[in-house]
């Protein structure tokens, strides 16, 4: 396959599992380059993973550059940095995006500075100037207002966050190229892996349920209503800020600017009163159930549904009512 790479993706994977932002960016990119009438192009590094690079084409790419060496198995920021940064000064993308996922948002800026190009984090959506200059659009001024850049430099080079993007369609039949590149990897960059640990048990971000506790809750110990709630509907505990912020309970439960984007299918939330910046993280979820004491609270005209009224009262019946119907159902 021939034609420039208008648009480079960075395809991320740990263990050769490709993370699924990688499908969100491709998604988008493949709308980028079609605008440009150029080629959609795709960047993932590790040791056997010619499997996965297809993958990428089913999902979008026309083009794939594989770094398949031993020593890119595990994440390693420097050996990644200067393949991606050899590809890219050769190929000269005039998009390049890459997830901002733990790893997307330690490898972006370094990249950008190595190409001495600039770099704009998190954003929600992109497009397309009339001049085929990348839009980067993300959330300024604490979330209240949504700010378009532009970079004057080349790649325009953009962190994309998870779950704001449309995934693209799996199409097996989809032809494409894989580029073996030819690792040159640096042996020694004194990063060694002595052991690796989950982050966290919680993935909120995949999370098909959330039960979501706000300032609306009195004390920690309160938490284990929203826990058992969450586990009887097979979901999540999710929080706003100012819980995180006292200590109750973990960032990885932070829902919002600051914390997870997240999109389940159901998002209830008790006491959260709905700011601008709670919002943020939540809106696009498929239902939300608001309950919420104060009737002028923002997040109701954000619901599906809400119940006025005091969590206190309505937590615990729920979950007495759900274990009765599942009893009776036994
Ligand atoms: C840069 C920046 C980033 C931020 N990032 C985030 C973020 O990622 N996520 C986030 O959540 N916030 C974030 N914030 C904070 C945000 O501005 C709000 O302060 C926060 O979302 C408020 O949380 P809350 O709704 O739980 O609390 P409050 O605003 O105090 O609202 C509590 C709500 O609970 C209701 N309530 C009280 N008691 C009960 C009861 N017994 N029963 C039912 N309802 C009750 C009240 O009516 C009220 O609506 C950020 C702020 C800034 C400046």
């Amino acid at each position: 396959m021939c034609g420039a790479c208008g648009v480079l993706i960075f395809a991320e994977q740990e263990d050769g599992e490709i993370h699924k932002v990688t499908y969100e960016l491709l998604g988008k990119g493949r709308v980028l380059a079609d605008k440009l009438g150029k080629n959609l192009c795709a960047v993932i590094l590790g040791y056997g993973l010619n499997d996965e690079a297809q993958e990428l084409i089913y999902y979008g790419a026309d083009k794939v550059f594989l770094f398949n060496h031993p020593s890119l198995k595990d994440f390693d920021i420097i050996k990644y940095k200067q393949s991606i940064v050899r590809l890219v000064n050769e190929i000269k993308p005039d998009i390049f995006l890459i997830g901002a996922t733990r790893i997307g948002r330690s490898l972006a800026p370094r990249i950008a500075a190595s190409l001495r190009t600039g770099l704009t984090a998190d954003c929600v959506d992109l497009d397309l100037d009339d001049e085929g200059n990348l839009v980067q659009i993300r959330p300024a001024f604490s979330g209240n207002i949504m700010a378009q850049i532009k970079t004057r430099t080349k790649p325009q080079m953009a962190t994309v966050r998870y779950k704001v993007m449309k995934m693209s369609i799996r199409d097996p039949a989809r032809k494409g190229e894989v580029v073996e590149m030819k690792a040159e990897p640096i042996e020694d960059t004194g990063i060694k892996i002595l052991e690796k640990k989950k982050a966290n048990e919680v993935n909120i971000s995949e999370a098909e349920i959330i039960v979501a506790a706000g300032r609306g809750v009195k004390s920690p110990e309160d938490l284990r209503l929203f826990r058992e709630l969450a586990v009887l509907l097979g979901g999540v505990v999710g929080s706003s800020r100012p819980l995180v912020d006292a200590g109750w309970i973990g960032k990885e439960h932070q829902v919002g600017f600051s914390g997870n984007t997240v999109k389940p299918r159901v998002y209830v939330a008790f006491g959260i009163a709905g700011s601008p910046q709670h919002l943020f993280g939540m809106r696009y979820s498929d239902i939300i159930i608001a309950v919420n004491k104060d009737p002028t609270a923002p997040i109701l005209n954000f619901s599906d549904y809400y119940v006025i009224g005091d969590l206190y009262e309505i937590l615990p019946q729920l979950i007495h009512e759900i274990k009765k119907v599942r009893c009776v159902e036994k």
